[in-house]
């Protein structure tokens, strides 16, 4: 079964019609454990990120809006096969002019598509039925958080990954996709099988990731010393909290706050009995200067 394309449409535009938000997360940025296929009725077209459906594929260079505001790149073109539930049965069909986008998590199935192509999409007590432009029922697909999800057909050859299709993605895709966690994690999930539908290929050199340079990036340490100096009385006043002595003073004090003067190196030293008590004593410290020169 075909499901032809319409030439002129080419507005590329992600948009999940559901009322669960927590869907519209799941289903455009985070990589689940299962990769699925969503019927959406805001898609322009139908996206898959999974390159191995593809046939007669040609590269492009696009961007897609998603309901959030980001954009994914669509990077190629060409018919989509998907394995559609119908019952106890799975109906081949082929999708003319699909998008291929890697940066999406799910496959979404524009329901505008459907409609333009003649076939009939009914949704009724949490079941979504497809019919084709003769009336045979090709598709039901039931109600699932807030989407209707379809999940992937067994693979054959009695493989063991029922209900998934795994994902062929390098190192930096990965990590892009799981929220910048590191390298070492990502193999580390994907061999002890924390993460399911990810097939790393491991031929590529990992990119540099720039988010995580900028986000990541270190402190710069306190300068040892000073470049600049103040040049009048309490313009900059350094304070010090040390403490506690091993043994109390005689009034009980145990902290010392120290207060200088960068421009004269007045000290003025504050004996207290707890560490809490500084921001109170600097807080009568500045209204003192402050009175008293104005400064
Ligand atoms: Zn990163």
């Amino acid at each position: 079964m075909t499901v032809a394309a319409d030439k002129e449409d080419d507005n590329m535009f992600v948009f999940a019609c559901t009322s669960d938000y927590a869907a519209v997360v799941e289903t455009l940025q985070l990589l689940k454990s299962k990769l699925r296929t969503s019927l959406n009725s805001g898609a322009t077209q139908v996206y898959s990120p999974d390159h191995s459906k593809f046939s007669n594929y040609r590269t492009i260079n696009r961007d897609i809006t998603t309901a959030d505001g980001r954009t994914v790149k669509a990077i190629g073109i060409g018919d989509l096969e998907i394995e559609l539930p119908n019952g106890s049965k799975r109906t081949k069909t082929v999708f003319e002019r699909a998008v291929h986008a890697p940066g999406l998590a799910s496959t979404l199935i524009s329901i505008s598509r459907l409609d333009k192509a003649g076939y009939l999409v009914t949704f009724n007590k949490g079941m979504c039925t497809i019919k084709n432009p003769k009336g045979r029922t090709i598709a039901t697909i039931p109600h699932s958080n807030g989407l209707y999800k379809i999940c992937a057909s067994k693979q054959a050859k009695g493989e063991n990954h029922a209900n998934t299709v795994s994902t062929k993605m390098t190192i930096s895709e990965a990590h892009h996709k799981l929220g910048h966690i590191s390298h070492t994690a990502i193999k580390n999930g994907v061999t002890k099988g924390y993460f399911t539908g990810i097939d790393l290929d491991n031929g590529l050199n990992p990119e540099f990731c720039d988010a995580c340079a900028k986000a990541k990036s270190a402190w710069q340490p306190f300068p040892k010393e000073s470049k600049t100096r103040a040049t009048k009385y309490s313009e900059r006043v350094h304070w010090d909290l040390w403490g506690p002595a091993s043994v109390k003073s005689l009034n009980g004090h145990h902290y010392i706050a120290a207060h200088i003067d960068d421009a004269t190196c007045e000290t003025i030293l504050y004996f207290q009995e707890k560490k809490s008590q500084t921001v109170n004593l600097y807080k009568r410290d500045e209204a003192y200067i402050e009175t008293q020169t104005g400064n």
